[in-house]
C-alpha cells in the first residue's frame, strides 16, 4: 500500500493534485513522510480583544466583507476579509491567493489559524479557514472533532496553495487507521531503535502527525532525523564501498616526485598544505583509490596541494608503457578559472617532457606550440580530444564541459574537481575508463561547510582541512557600516579607485519564496544600484553589473573585463561567490549584508584577499547597527567558524538549500546534532560490514531503492 499513488486512495480536486504535485507527494509513503511544520493546541485559542503580534492563534467568529485587491507594494493580488467575534474585529490577509476572498461569504461562521503580523494594528497573515456549524461560547469549548488528536494538539503542515492542513489530517488519519505495524516494515532496525530509544515506525507516524503530547512529537522527530541521516549514510558508505572493491593506480613514488616538484616553488608550503599533500600522497601511494574533500578557505592555496599532486601524477608512467604519463583531468567551475589554472599548469609543468590541454565550450588550447614552446596553441576539439584519448596529452583542465563531452582518456589516474558541489564520486565514475582502473579523487571547496554536513553529504569522502592561510597575508579590515557611514565609506573607496584599484559591489540576496522571483528582483536591484552609483557617489569611473540573469557568454565577457580593468567598480548579486582571482580588487561593499548566511559573507569578503594590498570590507546593514552575526563576521578569522555559527543561528535549510542536498527538513534539522550524525554514521559502517548486501535488512534495503531512483530524478 505504501508505494501505491495517493490518487488510488483519495478523490482529488485538480489544485490539490496540483498541490501534491508541486510538493513532491506521489505515493501514500510520500504522504506519511510529510511532517507537520507545527503543532496547535486548542488553547491557542484566543479572542480579538487579546492578540499579541508574532503569536499563532486560533479564532472564532464572523467573516465581514470579503474581498480581492491588489497589494500595495507588489500590486500582486490578495484578499482580505474581516473576522468579527463578540470581542472586537481583526483583519484577515492572503497575500497572493485572491481566490480566497471568493471562497468567503459575508456572515459565514469559521475558526481561522494563522500568525498575527503587523504593530499597532494587528491583522492575521494567510490564515487557515475552516467554516464551523458553530461559535464556542466564552471561548473555552471546542468544536473540533475533524483530524485532531485527543488532546487537543493538531498538526499544521507546511503551507501550500491549493491544500490544506485539514486535509492532510484526514488523510493521514484514514492512511494510519489502515497500516498495521506488519504491514509498514521499519527501515530502522530493532537493536538501533532500542540502542537510541527511539520509537518504531507505525508509533512515530502516529506521534508527529497525531500528537497527544509535544514531547511525543519530539521523540518522533528524532526517530525520522536519525532514519534520514542513516539512509544517507548508507548510500554514501555503500557507494564507498564499490569505490573501494575497485583496482587503481598505485603511486609508490609519489612522495620524491613531490619533493622535487615543491623545491622549485617560488614560496615556502605552509604547515597545512604539507599535511594536505602528505594525506594526499599516503592515500595515492596504495590502493584503493583515494576519495577526497579538501575544504580551505578562499587564498589558502589549494591549487599548490594539487598541483603538487598532480605533478606526482604526471611524473609516473602507466605500467605497461614506462615511457608514457599518467593523466590528470583538472575540473573547474568557470571558463576563466580554467585559463587561469591551465595558464598556471603551464607554468609549473612548461619545464616537463609533458603536454597540456584545455577544454571549454568556447574553445581548445593546447601546451606547448608546435611553432613556439614556450606558448600555448589553440587547437581544434577533435585533435585535443584525440590525442587525450591516446594517452598524449598528461593534463587536461576545463569546465564541465570535460564531463559533458564524452572525454575519454587513456590512463586517468587523477581527477580534481575544483569548486563543483554538484560533481563528485559520480563524474569520477563517468570519465573513468569502463574497464580501466579507477582514478584518484581530489574534490576542492572554498565553502565553509559544517563538520555535520561535510560527514552527511560529502559521507563518501575522508576530509582534509586546510586551516590556515599563507604567511604575510594582510586580513580583510572589514567594517559594518550603517546609513550614516556611506559618505566616508564611498570617500574610501574613491581613494582605492584613485589610487588604481578595483570595487566589487554587492547587491542583496532576495528571501523570496519564488527564486525565480528573486532573481528578478535582484537583478533590478543590481541595475539600479549601479546606476544610483553611477550617477551620484562613483561618477566618472567605470561600472559593470553582473548577475544571475545573464547569459555565461555575457557574464565571462564582463569579468574578463573586470580582470583586465577596463571596468573599476563591478555591481553583481552574489554570483561573484566562487568567482575569479582578481589581485587588483581591493574593496568589497556587501549591501544588505544582514540577509547573507555569514559562510556566504565570509566567501564574498574572500574575493579580495588576494591582494598584496591591504583590502576593505564594508558590510551594510539597516537593522541599525552591528548584530551579533555581523560582529562575529568582523572578528571571524576562518569560515569554519562561521559555518557552525550559521547552522546554529539560521539553521542549515537556510544554509544550503533543500532542493541542493535532497534532504528533508527532518534531516536538515539533524544536521545541528552532531552526536546523532556520528551515530547513524557509525551504525551505518556496523550494518554494511555484518551485511554488505542487506540481505539482512530487507526494509532498509527496500527504502534505500526508492531514494536512490528518487534522488537520481530531482
Ligand atoms: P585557493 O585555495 O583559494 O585556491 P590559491 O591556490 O589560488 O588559493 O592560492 C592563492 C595565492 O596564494 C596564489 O597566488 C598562490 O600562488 C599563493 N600561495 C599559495 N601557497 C602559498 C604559500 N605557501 N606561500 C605564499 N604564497 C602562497
Ligand atoms: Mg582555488
Amino acid at each position: 500500500m505504501l508505494e501505491s499513488p495517493i490518487t488510488d486512495h483519495f478523490r482529488l480536486q485538480e489544485d490539490q493534485k496540483r498541490a501534491l504535485r508541486r510538493l513532491k507527494l506521489h505515493t501514500i509513503r510520500d504522504l506519511l513522510y510529510h511532517f507537520p511544520a507545527r503543532y496547535e493546541r486548542a488553547g491557542d485559542q484566543t479572542t480579538v480583544a487579546g492578540l499579541v503580534p508574532g503569536n499563532d492563534v486560533i479564532l472564532y467568529g464572523t467573516i465581514r466583507k470579503p474581498e480581492t485587491r491588489r497589494a500595495w507594494k507588489s500590486k500582486r493580488p490578495m484578499s482580505e476579509a474581516w473576522l468579527e467575534d463578540g470581542t472586537g474585529k481583526v483583519k484577515l490577509m492572503w497575500f497572493n491567493q485572491p481566490y480566497i476572498a471568493k471562497m468567503l461569504t459575508d456572515g459565514v461562521m469559521v475558526k481561522i489559524s494563522g500568525r498575527v503580523e503587523g504593530g499597532s494594528s494587528p491583522y492575521v497573515a494567510n490564515p487557515e479557514v475552516v467554516q464551523v456549524q458553530s461559535l464556542p461560547v466564552g471561548g473555552t469549548d471546542t468544536v473540533f472533532g475533524d483530524g485532531e488528536s485527543g488532546d487537543g494538539l493538531f498538526a499544521i503542515y507546511p503551507e501550500s496553495q491549493g491544500i490544506t492542513s485539514r486535509w492532510f489530517r484526514h488523510a493521514i488519519a484514514k492512511v494510519l487507521k489502515q497500516v498495521t505495524t506488519a504491514s509498514i516494515g521499519d527501515p530502522v532496525p530493532e537493536v538501533m531503535r532500542k540502542q537510541y530509544k527511539l520509537p518504531a515506525l507505525l508509533t512515530a507516524l502516529v506521534w508527529i502527525h497525531q500528537p497527544k503530547r509535544q514531547e511525543d512529537a519530539t521523540v518522533a522527530r528524532k526517530r525520522f532525523a536519525f532514519e534520514e541521516i542513516l539512509l544517507i549514510q548508507v548510500l554514501k558508505q555503500r557507494e564507498r564501498a564499490l569505490h573501494d572493491t575497485q583496482a587503481t593506480y598505485p603511486l609508490p613514488r609519489i612522495h620524491e616526485e613531490i619533493d622535487t616538484f615543491v623545491a622549485r616553488l617560488p614560496f615556502t608550503l605552509t604547515t597545512g598544505q604539507w599535511h594536505a599533500i602528505e594525506m594526499i600522497a599516503s592515500d595515492m601511494a596504495r590502493t584503493p583509490a583515494m576519495s577526497r574533500l579538501l575544504e580551505g578557505d578562499v587564498g589558502s592555496g589549494k591549487t599548490a596541494v594539487a598541483a603538487a599532486t598532480a605533478y606526482g601524477v604526471v611524473t609516473s608512467s602507466p605500467a605497461e608503457r614506462p615511457s608514457a604519463s599518467l593523466q590528470v583531468a583538472y575540473m573547474a567551475p568557470t571558463e576563466i578559472l580554467a585559463e587561469q589554472h591551465f595558464a598556471s599548469f603551464c607554468e609549473l609543468f612548461g619545464h616537463l617532457p609533458i603536454q597540456i590541454g584545455l577544454v571549454t565550450g568556447s574553445g581548445c588550447k593546447k601546451y606547448p606550440s608546435k611553432v613556439d614552446a614556450g606558448k600555448a596553441t589553440k587547437i581544434a576539439k577533435k585533435r585535443l580530444l584525440a590525442w587525450v584519448e591516446n594517452g598524449e596529452i598528461a593534463i587536461l583542465v576545463g569546465t564541465h564541459a570535460l564531463i559533458q563531452q564524452s572525454v575519454r582518456f587513456r590512463d586517468l589516474a587523477y581527477v580534481i574537481i575544483d569548486e563543483q558541489h554538484r560533481f563528485g564520486t559520480g563524474q569520477r565514475q563517468a570519465l573513468a575508463r569502463k574497464d580501466g582502473p579507477l582514478p584518484h579523487l581530489l574534490s576542492m571547496t572554498a565553502t565553509p561547510i559544517p563538520r555535520t554536513l561535510a560527514l552527511t553529504m560529502y559521507g563518501d569522502l575522508d576530509l582534509t582541512v586546510l586551516d590556515e592561510m599563507p604567511p604575510g597575508r594582510k586580513p580583510v579590515r572589514t567594517e559594518v557600516v550603517t546609513a550614516n557611514g556611506r559618505r566616508s565609506m564611498y570617500e574610501a573607496v574613491r581613494r582605492e579607485l584613485d589610487a588604481g584599484r578595483q570595487a566589487y559591489v554587492i547587491c542583496p540576496r532576495i528571501d523570496e519564496p519564488d527564486p525565480s522571483k528573486a532573481l528578478a528582483v535582484q537583478t533590478r536591484s543590481v541595475k539600479a544600484e549601479a546606476s544610483r552609483l553611477q550617477a551620484q557617489e562613483l561618477k566618472g569611473y567605470r561600472i559593470e553589473v553582473l548577475h544571475g540573469q545573464m547569459k555565461p557568454a555575457e557574464k565571462d565577457a564582463v569579468m574578463r573585463s573586470f580582470l583586465a580593468h577596463d571596468v573599476d567598480v563591478l555591481v553583481a548579486t552574489s554570483v561573484v561567490e566562487v568567482g575569479v582571482n582578481v589581485p587588483n580588487a581591493t574593496v568589497i561593499i556587501i549591501e544588505g549584508a544582514e540577509r547573507f548566511g555569514l559562510a556566504q559573507l565570509h566567501q564574498l569578503r574572500g574575493r579580495v584577499v588576494r591582494s598584496t594590498h591591504q583590502a576593505h570590507c564594508f558590510a551594510l546593514t539597516s537593522e541599525g547597527g552591528a548584530t551579533t552575526r555581523l560582529r562575529a563576521f568582523v572578528k571571524a578569522k576562518n569560515g569554519f567558524e562561521l559555518a557552525e555559527m550559521d547552522l546554529k543561528l539560521r539553521g542549515p535549510g537556510e544554509l544550503y538549500g533543500r532542493a541542493q542536498s535532497g534532504m528533508s527538513d527532518v534531516g536538515m534539522e539533524a544536521l545541528k546534532n552532531l552526536r546523532l550524525v556520528e551515530a547513524a554514521r557509525e551504525e551505518a559502517k556496523l550494518v554494511l560490514a555484518n551485511d554488505p548486501l542487506l540481505e539482512k535488512h530487507p526494509e532498509l534495503a527496500h527504502v534505500l531503492s526508492l531514494r536512490a531512483t528518487r534522488i537520481h530524478f530531482e
